[in-house]
């Protein structure tokens, strides 16, 4: 068995021993002679993996008391739309930060159900910077502030918290929850699909502030209001077991590792290797601002897009995958979560190193 270097931006690489866990387990979870797949959501078993996670992950976050934890479906997209139909509350405006794809999705979603008022825009710049809190124009009556931490996209990562006061700040951290130490209490809900940095696909964890719960408007179906999902402990309906299964074994993972204080550490040595190259060249580039630049997402063009399909095949013969561009934005994009060991950075940039010095 060999395993390659998995670059993508998602469904990504999970850790190995979480995978080899999972293998171990897979007929028969903790001598109760079934897979985890195979179990009720409503049985003691399933129940303690999913109350476990929960405990895990609050641990690892550092989630305070008055927040819940949901474990639902539907992915990024749907809490797009959920956001606006639990929180407007009558408001009828949010205000929205647009810093590329996924912020443009979450804008195009709210105008469904209320007035968007784009507070700030890196659209000038095509989407290669976060901007400065001084320039968001700030809604006082919005219902919530809402932006995209770091746009898997683009590459373009907030590394900072906006200060909105008593608005609630809403955020999307589908590509970069758990890859850092995080303040919870600054935000009245996150949510991440779980597909980039957490586990397989169709599992979505919401973090949610308890006072914003039950302000649905009186239209809202009982699937799509939070309020159904935090009295039922996110088991109205049959939650994604083994996503949630998968996702727990993950934050076992980052606790034996350190937690999330190491997890930056790790992080922060992978992104510089792959930054530090890529400023002594000019095969490469990189167009985001140096201090925006995503710890998770390096997307880089090659000097002559011509070469882009040789570079790929490359890569590939040496056990790297994935690593081609959006198709939005062309090029490369590197995609280095937490799973992402720092020995695949490094083959990376041997690599690049290699073909750009063969191309001279
Ligand atoms: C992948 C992604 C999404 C979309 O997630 P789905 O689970 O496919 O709906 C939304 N926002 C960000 C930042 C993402 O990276």
């Amino acid at each position: 068995m060999s395993r390659v270097f998995n670059f993508s931006a998602g469904p990504a690489a999970l850790p190995e021993e979480v995978l080899k866990q999972a293998a171990d387990e897979m007929l028969d979870w903790h001598g109760s002679g079934q897979s985890v797949m195979e179990m009720s959501h409503r049985g003691k078993e399933f129940i303690s993996i999913a109350t476990a996670a929960e405990a895990d992950l609050r641990e690892l976050l550092g989630i305070p008391a008055n927040y819940k934890v949901l474990f639902l479906q539907g992915g990024a997209s749907l809490q797009f739309e959920m956001i606006p139909m639990n929180l407007l509350a009558g408001r009828p405006v949010a205000d929205y930060v647009h810093t590329g794809e996924w912020a443009k999705k979450a804008i195009k979603a709210a105008k469904n159900f209320c007035n968007v008022n784009v507070a700030a825009s890196a659209e000038d710049k095509s989407f290669t910077y976060a901007p400065a809190f001084a320039d968001w124009t700030l809604t006082p009556e919005a219902a919530y502030v809402h932006y995209t931490a770091n746009e898997t996209i683009g590459g373009v990562e907030f590394n900072w918290i906006p200060a909105t006061g008593d608005v609630p700040l809403v955020c999307d951290m589908s590509s970069n929850i758990l890859s850092r130490p995080l303040d919870v209490s600054k935000y009245g809900l996150i949510y991440a699909g779980a597909q980039k940095n957490i586990g397989p696909a169709g599992l979505t964890i919401v973090i949610i502030r308890d006072d914003l719960v039950g302000k649905a408007s009186p239209t809202t179906t009982a699937m799509l209001n939070y309020k159904t999902h935090v009295d039922a402990e996110s088991m109205y309906n049959t939650p994604p077991t083994y996503g949630i299964y998968i996702a727990g074994l993950v934050f076992q993972w980052l606790k034996k590792n350190g937690g999330l204080a190491a997890m930056e550490q790790k992080n922060i040595a992978k992104a510089n290797l792959l930054y530090h190259y890529l400023a002594t060249t000019d095969f490469y580039r990189n167009p985001v601002a140096p201090s925006d630049r995503s710890r998770m997402n390096v997307p880089f063009t090659l000097k002559d897009a011509a070469l882009d399909e040789e570079f790929l095949k490359g890569a590939k013969a040496r056990g790297m995958t994935q690593l081609k561009g959006h198709r939005s934005v062309g090029g490369m994009r590197a995609s280095i979560y937490n799973a992402m060991p720092i020995e695949g950075v490094a083959a990376l940039v041997e690599y690049m190193k290699e073909f750009s010095a063969s191309k001279g």
